[in-house]
């Protein structure tokens, strides 16, 4: 089969490989119908994730039909169109038993494409298949199950839920990439009073406009003079930091409001000043974590039944042969657009 193999830092070919196999008896392998390019596949690339090693296939975020399963598996069968969750669960461990998967001890956690071979290819093995895939309703088609197989509930749990967005809130979401824009559309399900996108990219604030976001600003303007108008003085109840480097970090500090709460979802690769100088007084409470995917089947039943609108997360669309053309044209996001990319197996 072909597969979309990383060389090391600033390599990787779409290449012949051998098919996987069933390896253990909770594996099943999947032929893979759509896939998607995940920022992080470009911090791989960039050499950022050195556990990544040179032989690896890429990729975390898929659809697909299920062509063959171990002999324990029980949830899933040869035919099932399912999709492949960016975390796997061994549904075992301390960790899966407190739906807390993105810490899984037995095995899991975020492996494809990872620790294990990936998605971006014909055939994927995925290990713990029962507790790790999802079997899909028609009402979902293959692209909008894309977006649940990381950036919808990636934001949903680590930028809304462990903000504490709650009714009347003033949210501000720095970074308005696809973690960002769907921070946005999700926080829209409890009702906030503003949703406040902050962006450099003038594309991106466009995009946040029509993802959720109320206002978007450039950080270029005087984004806490706008926050401090919108909230009498006191700062936002919520930021959501979905950039990942300091100074994105650092903006969220200073906009959010005392007793406030500042989610990370942005991944860093550089320390980052944390200025408990003036944070230390004001009963500040900040979240960090790997999504658990626990969501996802209520995120699932939402957008199946048309309560959550993910329509135009996807931007460019491919053959599944044209992964190549598809890196290129996402690694390039800010000339072209692209916030998602779809590549469909035909
Ligand atoms: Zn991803
Ligand atoms: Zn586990």
């Amino acid at each position: 089969m072909k597969a979309l193999v990383f060389h090391g830092p600033g390599k990787r070919s779409w290449e012949d490989v051998p098919d996987p196999v069933v390896q253990d008896s909770t594996d099943a392998v999947i032929k893979v119908d759509a896939v998607t390019i995940c920022g992080t596949d470009l911090h791989i690339l960039k050499g950022d994730v050195p556990a990544v090693k040179p032989g690896r296939i890429l990729g975390h975020e898929a659809v697909g039909t299920v062509q063959s399963v171990g002999d324990s598996v029980t949830n899933v069968a040869p035919g099932d169109r399912v999709l492949i969750s960016c975390i796997t669960s061994c549904a075992r461990c301390r960790f899966c038993r407190e739906s807390r998967y993105s810490l899984c001890t037995g095995g899991g956690s975020w492996i494809l494409g990872h620790l294990i071979d990936g998605v971006q290819a014909e055939y994927v093995r995925v290990p713990f298949a029962d507790t790790s895939t999802y079997k899909l309703p028609d009402s979902v088609s293959d692209e909008d199950a894309l977006l649940l197989a990381d950036i919808l509930p990636t934001s949903y749990e680590i930028g809304v839920l462990n903000g504490r967005v709650s009714p009347g809130d003033v949210v501000v979401v720095v970074g308005a990439g696809p973690v960002g824009l769907a921070a946005m559309t999700t926080a829209k399900l409890f009702g906030p009073r503003q949703v406040i996108a902050v962006d450099p990219a003038a594309q991106r604030r466009e995009a946040a406009l029509r993802h959720g976001a109320d206002v978007a600003l450039s950080p270029d303007e005087d984004v806490k003079a706008k926050v401090l108008e919108l909230t009498d003085g006191l700062g936002a109840d919520v930021t959501i930091e979905a950039v990942g480097i300091p100074a994105t970090f650092e903006q969220c500090a200073d906009l959010v409001r005392p007793g406030g709460h500042i989610a990370n979802a942005g991944v860093h690769g550089a320390p980052v000043t944390l200025h408990l100088e003036t944070l230390w007084i004001k009963g500040i409470t900040i979240t960090t974590g790997l999504v658990d995917t626990s969501t996802t089947p209520t995120l699932l039943t939402m957008v199946g039944s048309g309560g959550l609108d993910v329509g135009g997360f996807i931007t460019h669309r491919f053959g599944l042969q044209e992964m190549d053309e598809a890196y290129d044209v996402f690694g390039r996001a800010d000339e072209t657009g692209a916030l998602k990319v779809a590549l469909s197996a035909g």
